[in-house]
């Protein structure tokens, strides 16, 4: 039988920041490539995002793609930390100068992806019931782009207006006059709580795990500081690769135990004064040291009391957890929300959600009135938008039932029996502990250096190597064990979601390390991978 033809070289899933970069670099290399994308516009994360405060938390001159120096040069950020619909129009402009979008197919979800064998191709359907065959397939479909909704009873028949902040309406909504509820108290809640309750008539809020959150110290970027920092983008970019998250922090080299108390809580200060994530790089132990951790936390714990008037609120808005075992959050104004008259906040700890009846929502000691509610329960996290397509790999193998017991994989690229299959900022990766602008470059200039080699050496398959992925499965879990987030329940391990197996999924080796064992092993032929 003859052997059939590919449409495209490669075939991207995904218009986020990944499936952006991903064409400009294909169509370098000379690869022809098509995207698809289930939302009508490309951005990904910033395109379905849009609730109110939404706004990135890793300095945007950093949130921002380094790969061509005068696309830094032209780019004006607003703010220290963007908000949503700049970093959108950002990503609106890149696809623009790169003229991307001629190969984007929007609203079309990627519903099948299935290995061809006889053809060595993958067989792609998709929600338009189209049909595509290619010789590589790249699922950037994002870490945080399934939104999870928590079976509450009677959500679904709510009688008045429900919102997820994943989902958000793009022509906004009108909270003035309502009482709304908000679920949750991730960084999505944080963000969004302070702005809502400004013009609603009340917010309650419904906390089933309080948070750590530091102040953002948002400000407005200066022309002087803009050029202050173009002028040396590339020295920054340089040391970014050099930290442990991709992001500019100056982390301290000493024990939080080590020093006077009054030089501790000194440096506490300062971090808390500065704002942000380089909170948690205070000092060197504060992630790995039960103890050092509890100085961080006593000092997050009295800031929240000095700050929330109601005792029995700041109390219940105390973390329990260590600092940094969930994502910590960065807001503005979250804890001094609390003092608003229009403000409440329901500890679920203490009475949890029994159900929705018609506009009601009942705990199970109080029944309340709402116009709207909020959900802001956050994400299927990392597998949840890959477990959501169909992909089969050699001998008609799910991967979803490859993942069964966890997300196994070698270097969070690609997965044993899928071959030519690569996902971007996937489990096993060090994705969502970076900059992930940082990561998503790194993965697709990776990806790209492999197809390009692949091309030049006449190869046309590579799949990873079963001892390979094992191992790599062996060191995500030991470079994880030696953070105390390791033990705390969280998106991170799954455990948002019921009967998701929990297991940590990230890499927490840092990104140089997993950056040097990525080239390392393209140095050494591919290691690990077998080409034919
Ligand atoms: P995404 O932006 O998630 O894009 C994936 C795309 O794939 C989506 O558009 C989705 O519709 C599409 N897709 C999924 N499945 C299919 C399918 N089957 N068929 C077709 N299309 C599909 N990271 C940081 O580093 N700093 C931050 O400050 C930061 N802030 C964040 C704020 C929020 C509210 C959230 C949710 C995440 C944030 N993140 C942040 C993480 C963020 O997801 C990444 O920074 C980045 O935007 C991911 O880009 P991506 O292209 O890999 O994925
Ligand atoms: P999240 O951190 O997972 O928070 C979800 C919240 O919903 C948690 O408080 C959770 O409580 C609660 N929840 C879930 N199910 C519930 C239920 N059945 N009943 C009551 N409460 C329930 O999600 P997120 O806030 O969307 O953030 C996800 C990630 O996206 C972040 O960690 C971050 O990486 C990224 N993000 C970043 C920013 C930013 O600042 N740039 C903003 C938003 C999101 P439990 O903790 O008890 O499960």
């Amino acid at each position: 039988m003859e052997k059939q033809k590919p449409d495209v070289d490669v075939l991207i899933v995904g218009a986020g920041f990944s499936g952006l970069y991903l064409i400009h670099r294909m169509r370098q290399i000379g690869l022809s490539c098509h995207a698809f994308e289930a939302a009508a516009g490309l951005g990904g994360t910033w395109y379905w995002n849009r609730y109110p405060g939404a706004r990135c938390d890793v300095a945007s001159f950093e949130y921002s793609f380094s790969f061509d120096k005068e696309l830094e040069q032209e780019w004006e950020w607003s703010e220290k930390y963007a908000p949503q619909p700049e970093i959108l129009e950002y990503a609106e402009h890149v696809a623009e100068r790169f003229d991307l979008k001629k190969s984007i197919s929007f609203s079309t979800k990627v519903t099948s992806a299935i290995y061809d064998e006889d053809n060595k191709l993958w067989s792609i359907k998709t929600s338009k019931n189209s049909a595509h065959k290619a010789r590589f397939v790249v699922f950037a479909t994002g870490c945080l782009s399934v939104p999870f909704t928590p079976p509450i009873v009677g959500l679904a028949e709510f009688a008045g207006s429900t919102y997820t902040t994943g989902r958000w309406p793009h022509e906004g909504v009108g909270f003035t006059s309502q009482k709304v509820a908000v679920i949750g108290t991730g960084s999505s809640a944080i963000q969004s709580i302070p702005l809502i309750a400004k013009v609603a008539a009340e917010v309650t809020v419904f906390q089933r795990t309080a948070n750590y959150s530091v102040p953002a110290r948002n400000a407005i970027t200066t022309p002087e500081e803009s050029n202050r920092t173009k002028a040396s983008y590339a020295a920054l970019r340089e040391q970014a690769k050099t930290t442990h998250s991709g992001i500019v922090t100056s982390p301290s080299p000493k024990s939080a135990l080590e020093v006077p108390e009054e030089e501790r809580l000194a440096t506490y200060e300062k971090r808390w004064t500065d704002g942000g994530l380089p909170f948690l790089a205070a000092f060197s132990d504060v992630m790995i040291d039960q103890k050092a951790n509890d100085t961080a936390s006593e000092f997050f714990k009295n800031k929240i009391r000095s700050v929330v008037k109601d005792d029995e609120t700041a109390e219940a808005l105390c973390p329990t957890f260590p600092l940094g075992g969930k994502r910590m959050c960065v807001d503005t104004d979250f804890y001094e929300t609390f003092n608003r008259d229009n403000v409440s906040l329901v500890n679920l700890k203490k009475e949890p959600i029994e159900s929705i009846e018609g506009s009601t929502l009942h705990t199970t000691s109080r029944s309340f009135e709402f116009d709207s509610i909020v959900l802001a329960t956050g994400f299927d996290a990392m597998t949840g938008a890959l477990n959501a397509v169909d992909i089969r790999g050699k001998e008609d193998f799910p991967l979803k039932q490859a993942w069964s017991e966890g997300p196994d994989n070698y270097l969070g690229l690609m997965v044993n029996g899928f071959p030519n299959l690569f996902t971007v900022t996937g489990p096993g990766s060090p994705s969502v502990f970076t900059n992930m602008l940082m990561a998503i470059e790194q993965h697709v200039d990776w990806i790209t250096d492999c197809l390009e080699h692949m091309s030049v050496n006449d190869l046309t398959l590579i799949e990873a190597q079963s001892q390979a992925q094992l191992d790599w499965g062996k060191e995500v879990q030991r470079a994880a064990s030696q953070f105390l987030r390791s033990n705390t329940d969280s998106w991170y391990t799954g455990a948002n979601i019921e009967g998701k197996k929990n297991v940590f999924m990230p890499y927490m080796g840092g990104l140089p390390v997993y950056r040097e064992t990525c080239d390392e092993v393209a140095r050494e032929n591919y290691r690990g991978f077998t080409l034919t």
